[in-house]
């Protein structure tokens, strides 16, 4: 185990461009945090393979992107105003707050009083409010959304009616959610605004355990299928009595998190059919669903896998975070590709998620023809690889190296002096640091094969 390893992240983040804090120059917003140059190419591959998996590799899902604001009345039938709450517990020394339920910062903060006294525990709703149009009155008070599954199931009716969708099918949606949580921490794993990816899957009544078994073991190996390492995550029942009120069943995908070990990743839950009857209710509308082979009318159950983007992101970065020894690598330059510590930093993020995909050198910064070759290159490469292509041709080669590992790159291709004479040129492998001649005619697919 890497110590302080959530430290080390946090620091690589901020000074390589992947995640700032939100509005650092005017000292902070609390809960927020601003995606970087790579963090916005990290985090739009994780969203792409989420898309892939979850929609266009399948036939029976199909997309949407409802707005962020929606009519007050869905947050009354969805539950969320009665409901979306969590216990809130205020210090009566210092006035600070805290979820009552998060027992590790209460004690933590009874260690700064000598006679602790609490109020009594109170709910706190969690959604952000807003005001639609130029009066602020609460007839046009609403909510920003804390979750996008209700944006799904108030378009379920126009999905059925626009499209050939059969039960079962689903409708899988990624967009913005927003939660004024009581405290906020431990970097992007719980934030007061975030993107989440969530699929809806509507099944006949009968049928539902075996599609949220289904789901369960889906999820559980896209995570295994990305390189998160299998003692490092697990699925975990919920019992009963823990599980929200319109829950039939509820399990968690559960992260061995550095700061608490293991913890809530990811949720997929057996929603019965909860929703759809309280907006048919709330809204008068027929919701049911209509089998054209039995003729059967009824209203589906759903089944549903939400994750938060930057929870999954967070897990991606700390799962993939190595330190080793340089003296036992080679680099091809006879330097050792360390980092001010000494130590390689490499992140081994699948390459399907890392940022760049491949790095281009010139072995010598000073030499027109080995810059022309590598430049020729990599323009070539940013047109035929699927994903970021960068240049570098600062500093010395094992510098270059130790700054793409740090960042997850799976592969540096260097231009020397050999490449002038026969066309060839190396290709590096970060997790083996091991270098092959490929021929640059060969470049592309040689590189095209590794990524895939
Ligand atoms: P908790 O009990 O930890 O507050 P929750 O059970 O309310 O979380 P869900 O409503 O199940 O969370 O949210 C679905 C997913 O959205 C979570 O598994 C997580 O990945 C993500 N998520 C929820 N809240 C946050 C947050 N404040 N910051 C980042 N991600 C979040």
């Amino acid at each position: 185990m890497v110590s302080n390893l959530m430290d080390k992240i946090v620091a690589l983040c901020k000074r390589r461009g992947f995640i700032y804090p939100g509005s650092e120059i005017y000292g902070g917003l609390n809960g927020t945090w601003d995606l970087g140059p790579l963090g916005t190419l990290l985090a739009n591959n994780i969203k792409n393979e989420w898309w892939k998996s979850i929609v266009l590799s399948r036939d029976d899902v199909v997309g949407l992107d409802s707005s962020i604001l929606y009519h007050p009345k869905v947050w009354e039938a969805s539950g969320h105003v009665a409901s979306f709450t969590d216990p809130l517990i205020e210090c009566k020394i210092c006035h600070e707050r805290f979820r009552a339920d998060h027992k590790k910062d209460i004690s933590e903060h009874e260690k700064m009083h000598d006679k602790q006294k609490w109020t009594e525990i109170k709910p706190f709703n969690l959604m952000f409010k807003t005001y639609v149009g130029p009066i602020d009155n609460e007839e046009n008070k609403t909510y920003l959304r804390p979750e996008t599954a209700q944006g799904i199931f108030i378009n379920f009716q126009n999905v059925i009616n626009s499209t050939r969708v059969k039960i079962p099918f689903g409708i899988a949606q990624i967009g913005k959610g927003f939660r004024n949580e009581i405290t906020t921490g431990n970097f992007l794993f719980r934030v007061r605004e975030f993107e989440m990816m969530e699929l809806e899957y509507f099944v006949n009544p009968g049928l539902d355990e075996k599609w949220y078994e289904y789901w369960r073991e889906q999820r559980l190996s896209w995570y295994l299928k990305l390189g998160i390492k299998k003692n490092n995550i697990k699925l975990v029942d919920i019992p009963k009595k823990d599980i929200a009120h319109y829950a039939r069943k509820a399990t968690e995908l559960w992260y061995n998190w550095p700061f608490m070990g293991f913890g809530e990743l990811e949720g997929i839950v057996n929603r019965g059919d909860y929703d759809l009857s309280q907006h048919a209710k709330y809204s008068g509308r027929d919701l049911s669903y209509l089998d054209q082979d039995t003729k059967e009318k009824y209203l589906p159950y759903v089944i549903e896998p939400s994750v938060g983007l930057g929870r999954t992101m967070l897990a991606f970065l700390l799962d993939s975070y190595y330190e080793d020894d340089p003296s036992t690598h080679s680099t091809g330059s006879g330097q050792a590709s360390s980092g001010p510590s000494g130590k390689r930093v490499v992140l081994k993020l699948h390459p399907k998620l890392a940022s760049v995909k491949v790095a281009v050198f010139p072995l010598l910064a000073n030499k027109l023809p080995l810059v022309n070759l590598s430049k020729d290159i990599y323009y070539n490469l940013k047109k035929q690889i699927n994903g970021m292509v960068a240049f570098d041709d600062r500093g010395n080669i094992g510098k270059r190296y130790y700054s793409q590992d740090e960042i997850g790159t799976p592969f540096c291709v260097t231009v020397d002096f050999q490449s002038l004479e026969d066309k060839t040129v190396t290709a590096r492998d970060r997790d083996t640091t091991k270098q092959e001649r490929v021929k640059i005619e060969n470049l592309e697919k040689y590189l095209s094969t590794k990524l895939n």
